[in-house]
């Protein structure tokens, strides 16, 4: 079976990116989650924690593993031989953005292929920025992440 990276920010991880993870942990080998490191993005969470968030998350799929990267993420496929991306794509909105990164990808790396995986309806309107923004305001965001995320980002919100 085929290894796959699930690249993203991650920050931090919710149940619609926890969704994907399951559901192509069935499809593919290895999956590696990739936190990509972007200095240019604000981010809440620092590389190492959304990585240790993302590995109590996963900690019972066996073919799941979480790894991080400063750079081009072709260049972590070729060093790390992996041919497969898979993305989440929710609505139309997130369709520009993507395909311009899957046919980049595959400019600049021949063997890569990109896979979508289409977002439950239930998760199609989640991202890790509106969870951080309802939380913020102390909204419920109870069910859109996992309890350890929850929490982690009450903790992050006590200190600014
Ligand atoms: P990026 O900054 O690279 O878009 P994200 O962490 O926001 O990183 O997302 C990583 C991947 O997960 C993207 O392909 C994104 O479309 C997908 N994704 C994000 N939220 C969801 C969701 N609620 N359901 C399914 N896929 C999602």
């Amino acid at each position: 079976m085929m290894n796959a990276v699930y690249s993203g920010t991650f920050d931090p991880v919710t149940n619609g990116h926890l969704d994907i993870i399951e559901r192509c942990s069935k499809k593919f080998g290895r999956i590696t989650v990739l936190v990509l490191n972007n200095p240019s993005k604000k981010h809440m969470f620092t590389v190492e924690e959304r990585i240790n968030l993302l590995r109590e998350v996963t900690k019972d799929i066996k073919n799941v593993e979480v790894d991080s990267f400063s750079g081009l993420l072709v260049d972590y496929m070729k060093k790390n031989q992996v041919k497969l991306i898979v993305r989440g794509l929710r609505a139309v909105s997130d369709f520009e953005y993507e395909m311009q990164m899957a046919l980049m990808n595959n400019r600049l790396y021949d063997d890569a292929e990109t896979v979508f995986l289409i977002a439950r309806n239930q998760y199609s309107y989640l991202s890790s920025s509106i969870v951080k923004e309802v939380a913020s305001f102390n909204g419920n965001i109870n069910g859109l992440v996992p309890k350890i995320v929850e929490l982690a980002i009450k903790e992050k919100l006590k200190g600014v």
